[in-house]
């Protein structure tokens, strides 16, 4: 068996999806799972009519254009007169303006969400799953709220792996004796049976949930890139693609902010040893790149950019040094806000993180700790980390920034700087 992702691209019309369903009939000579996200940029759509909600606006207008959104494609690909689909669309639009009106009672912002950005999905798989049936590729849609059990937290759930694996294992084994298995990513439920979600890009994380549940021989990616590049395309002008990548560098690559891969899709495949392959939807012959357990000499380094960074320092005041204890009053309030340390740095007198910008917890943190420190802070900074870097990447990337940290270390170079408009 193997497990196939389509993200939010390769799903965004009727051309796109066609060319998903003919990835699919190409490889239908192993049994089949496939796990789809919302069509093109219909989360953020979503999260939008949240926001209006909130604010009180008028949102019909948004909510017409995703129904419009979702109708041309149903249109486009021709299975208009379906009428189960017609039924479902319907009811995933009823479920969308019943829940925000519940906006202002007490359920809470993020359960709220959770029940409406999840309709993006359903819709999106109950039409993939209709064409495919349409062009005589047999699909079993399966709810992903039935079988991927997880914690009781809104919009960041925590899988339930025990409940999640043996629920899919046999749902899955039941359905795929006669047809491919079409599924959500992002979405599961909980023990209230509500519809929980994995945070934003989640659906690679699906998939690997799913393949380990099954025991998969492979998960694939498939994606509007030819692999696992160097680095972003959208940030940098010459990037090459990686072949091959060891398990360890992939994971370490999404820790430093890759956006590739879902962070937490590496780990329970490296640990069932199930290889992932990140291949183009749009040229699916290619080879893309192969994630496994491997080797692979001489790695070309990899640069990573994290935009909206804050870097806070800590100074003592009175001729003292940095001492553990201020350090651990530091973190003190750090773990207090549930704060995340991208990079830190001490000298004598300073103790300096940096962080992903957050004004409302950085003030909390400047409010808990301004008794005994000065504290400085910047905002709006990018962290550059190469990993297996090189002088020559370094000398071109220091060109033309400003560069407020810098550091490194045998394998990885890491250095906070002022945005920069060229590369
Ligand atoms: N549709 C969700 C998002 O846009 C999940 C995903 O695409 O992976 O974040
Ligand atoms: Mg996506």
């Amino acid at each position: 068996m193997k497990v196939f992702k389509f993200g939010g691209a390769s799903v965004k019309d009727a051309e796109s999806v066609r060319n998903m369903a003919s990835i699919v009939r190409a490889n239908m000579d192993t049994p089949l799972v496939v796990i789809i996200s919302a069509m093109g940029k219909t989360t953020n759509a979503l999260e939008r009519l949240l926001a209006m909600t909130m604010a009180e606006e008028d949102t019909s207008e948004v909510l017409e254009e995703i129904r419009e959104f979702h109708n041309q494609i149903i249109r486009d690909l021709g299975i208009t007169g379906d009428e189960e689909l017609e039924k479902d669309a319907a009811e995933s639009f009823e479920t969308l303006k019943n829940q925000l009106s519940k906006f202002s009672s007490s359920l809470g912002y993020d359960f709220i969400y959770d029940q409406t950005v999840s309709q993006g999905e359903i819709l999106s798989t109950k039409i993939v799953a209709a064409y495919l049936n349409h062009v005589e590729i047999a699909t079993h849609w399966l709810d992903a709220r039935k079988v991927l059990k997880t914690d009781l937290t809104h919009r960041a759930a925590k899988v339930d792996w025990g409940a999640s694996q043996s629920i899919i294992r046999s749902h899955v084994n039941r359905l795929i004796e006669d047809g491919i298995v079409l599924s959500q990513g992002f979405i599961g439920s909980n023990s209230e049976f509500d519809t929980t979600t994995l945070g934003r890009e989640g659906s690679d994380f699906s998939a690997a949930i799913f393949a380990t549940s099954v025991g998969a021989e492979s998960v694939t990616i498939w994606k509007d890139v030819p692999g696992v590049l160097n680095a972003d395309p959208k940030q940098f002008p010459d990037t090459t693609k990686y072949d091959q990548l060891p398990y360890k560098e992939a994971a370490e690559m999404t820790y430093y902010g890759a956006s590739v891969i879902h962070p937490k899709t590496i780990k329970p495949l490296a640990q069932k040893d199930i290889p992932l392959y990140v291949k183009s939807f749009e040229n699916p012959e290619a080879s893309g790149t192969l994630i496994n357990d491997c080797l692979v000499p001489n790695l070309k380094p990899a640069v990573i950019r994290k935009d909206k960074q804050t870097v806070i320092s800590f100074k003592i005041s009175d001729f003292s040094f940095i001492n553990e204890n201020h350090i651990q009053a530091i973190f003190e309030h750090i773990n207090r806000q549930n704060l995340i340390i991208n990079l830190m740095q001490n000298s004598a007198i300073s103790f300096t993180i940096c962080m992903d910008d957050n004004p409302e917890k950085r003030e909390k943190l400047r409010l808990a700790l301004m008794e005994d420190f000065l504290i400085y802070y910047n905002e709006g900074l990018e962290l550059i980390t190469v990993k297996n870097y090189n002088q020559d990447t370094i000398d071109e990337l220091m060109k033309e920034r400003r560069i407020i940290i810098e550091q490194r270390s045998r394998n990885n170079f890491q250095m906070v700087c002022k945005p920069s408009t060229g590369t």
